[in-house]
């Protein structure tokens, strides 16, 4: 590619705004058809969804189906599985594509997911929201919050924070010298791996890097692989040069150990469980001496997200924050509601209306108008949640089913909302990521605030996301202190969910991730490499002999 002529400045980008949510599409016709279109046009038939290697759609490699989590034995799309040849043709496409695109202008560079965004927030957006719908089981509502306005926002706001990383300079020069910083893109390739539950997670964990100039090889999760797929496809459409994100699905193993083995490898870009972490970053250290660079790591893992009810808290807020919390999106969030620390003088105001409230969540296929909840994303999941509803019905002097508990996978993963009360707060429902529609709450009394706190501080590993729901501002003040390290994001008076890209950067410490806070500039700043120049203008050392060896 020629980029020559694309070397010229361009002045300012288009400001960045946050893609409005339409959740009206049931209430408005025009909006119901276009969905109801989008929704039988992915059903018709499963689509083949190829591997993309240097711009190239690849059709061979062992068959894998995703079927749908609500109807198990429906098959909603096929994909291959990458084989080691592919991963090698992946990493060179890579290594003969970044140069180019590196050392195109970021602003030119940032134009192609801002056209992007524009087409996904338009005339794409049906199509996204009904392969993220029905591959990962959401319901309009989320899926219009996840995949079409998360997606879009982290385009818009990024090519905002990319300018912000190339306008970091020294403080200043010495006269007669110029000092200067440049953020050049990483060499090699950057792997990104992605979680099955955020389509816009999964986008981005391949465009930060790339808008930044890196070249990536991108492993969707497989449920997140139809709507990442369209995603790319739209990128490309928009000028994404071929090479610069490679798509490959198949065996993680496989395609880790690759990539990971691999001299060239330039970082990880990783969002997923907490024990695949542990072993890719392993992984990494063993193979240490064979990189040519020092890989990034970036890494936003588990969670373990909890609601901490101060005596002085809004019981309508309270339960607001429970069951949002909670429930949304089956509890398959990594900043979800899991568990939570409630007075006993307000446990006694608010069990009747959570339980009732909790009761009354509609169960049912993620495109059912009225739906709150559709079903959880595969059997693994299911039997892991499974598992822990099971010890609760079986340890009953540790815990009690309040509600919910009902599970049936008979035609899809279906888990009802369940509410457990544990009378030991530092039983293992308090501390595991069960990533399921479960939660449990613990009790305390009332005058025992600060060590219910320092409960909720020590009890988990994990530190990502968390709430404090209370009227009285000392209270808030003397929480946010005692809860101060156990969350990346705390959240005062609402639910720990729903990040805001470009108003909450977002990501978790301890066993929550590296925190590097996705939808940031901080984040973008993993993927350059700076290099600084000092030049002299004035050359006047009394110790060289400048005037005999020639004119200054
Ligand atoms: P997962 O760890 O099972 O998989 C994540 C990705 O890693 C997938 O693409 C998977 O195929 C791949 N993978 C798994 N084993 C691998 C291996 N040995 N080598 C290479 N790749 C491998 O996670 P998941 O079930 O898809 O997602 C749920 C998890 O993600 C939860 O723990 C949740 O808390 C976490 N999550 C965290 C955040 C955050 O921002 N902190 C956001 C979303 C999800």
């Amino acid at each position: 590619m020629n980029t020559h002529h694309l070397q010229s400045p361009v002045r300012g980008i288009p400001s960045p705004w946050n893609e409005p949510n339409q959740v009206a599409y049931y209430s408005s016709p025009a909006g119901a058809a276009k969905l109801y279109e989008a929704l039988q046009h992915a059903r018709q038939a499963p689509e083949i969804i190829p591997l993309m290697i240097h711009g190239q759609e690849i059709y061979d490699g062992e068959p894998l189906e995703i079927p749908l989590p609500h109807d198990h034995h429906t098959i909603f799309a096929k994909t291959h599985s990458a084989s080691a040849d592919h991963l090698a043709a992946a990493v060179s496409s890579c290594l003969k594509a970044q140069q180019a695109w590196a050392e195109l202008n970021q602003s030119q560079r940032s134009a192609v997911f801002l056209k992007a965004a524009e087409r996904m927030a338009g005339p794409e957006r049906y199509r996204i929201l009904a392969a993220t719908m029905l591959a990962q089981n959401k319901t309009v509502d989320q899926a219009e919050w996840d995949a079409v306005c998360q997606t879009v926002d982290y385009l818009r706001y990024q090519a905002q924070f990319a300018e912000q990383i190339h306008s970091f300079s020294p403080e200043r020069s010495t006269p007669g010298e110029w000092s200067h910083v440049e953020a050049r893109a990483l060499e090699g390739f950057v792997l990104a791996l992605g979680p099955f539950n955020f389509t816009s997670i999964s986008v981005n964990l391949a465009v930060a890097p790339a808008l930044m100039g890196c070249a990536v090889i991108w492993k969707p999760s497989l449920e997140a692989l139809p709507a990442s797929w369209l995603c790319l496809k739209i990128l490309m459409e928009c000028g994404l040069p071929a090479g610069i994100i490679n798509l490959l699905s198949g065996d993680p193993q496989l395609i880790g150990q690759y990539c990971l083995g691999h001299p060239e490898l330039a970082g990880l870009h990783f969002t997923g469980s907490t024990q695949t972490f542990r072993r890719l970053w392993q992984s990494i250290g063993a193979n240490m001496d064979q990189y040519r660079y020092y890989p990034r790591i970036v890494g936003e893992t588990g969670g373990k997200g909890f609601v901490f009810a101060h005596p002085s808290a809004h019981p309508g807020e309270l339960v607001c924050a429970l069951v949002r919390g909670a429930f949304e999106y089956q509890g398959q969030k990594c900043s979800a509601a899991s568990r939570a620390y409630v007075p006993a003088s307000l446990w006694k105001v608010i069990k009747g209306p959570l339980l009732e409230l909790t009761t009354s969540l509609k169960m049912g296929l993620p495109d059912e108008e009225g739906v709150f909840l559709a079903a959880l994303i595969n059997r693994r999941a299911f039997n892991k949640v499974k598992g822990y509803i099971d010890l609760a019905h079986q340890d009953t002097a540790t815990y009690e089913v309040l509600c919910g508990g009902g599970c049936d996978d008979s035609q899809g993963y279906f888990v009802e909302p369940t509410i457990i009360q544990t009378h030991d707060p530092q039983s293992q429902l308090m501390y595991e990521e069960i990533f399921g529609p479960v939660l449990t709450v613990w009790v305390y009394a009332d005058d025992e605030l600060e060590q219910a706190a320092r409960l909720c501080d020590g009890t988990s590993p994990f530190a990502l996301t968390g709430a404090v729901i209370a009227r009285d501002r000392g209270a808030i003040v003397q929480l946010s202190r005692l809860l101060r390290y156990c969350t990346g994001n705390l959240y005062v008076n609402v639910k720990p969910t729903g990040a805001v890209v470009g108003q909450q950067p977002f990501g978790g410490s301890r066993a929550s991730g590296t925190n590097d806070k996705a939808g940031s500039a901080l984040m973008l700043q993993r993927w350059v490499n700076y290099r600084t120049t000092k030049e002299k203008f004035l050359h006047n050392d009394p110790l060289c002999p400048f005037g005999q060896l020639g004119p200054e």
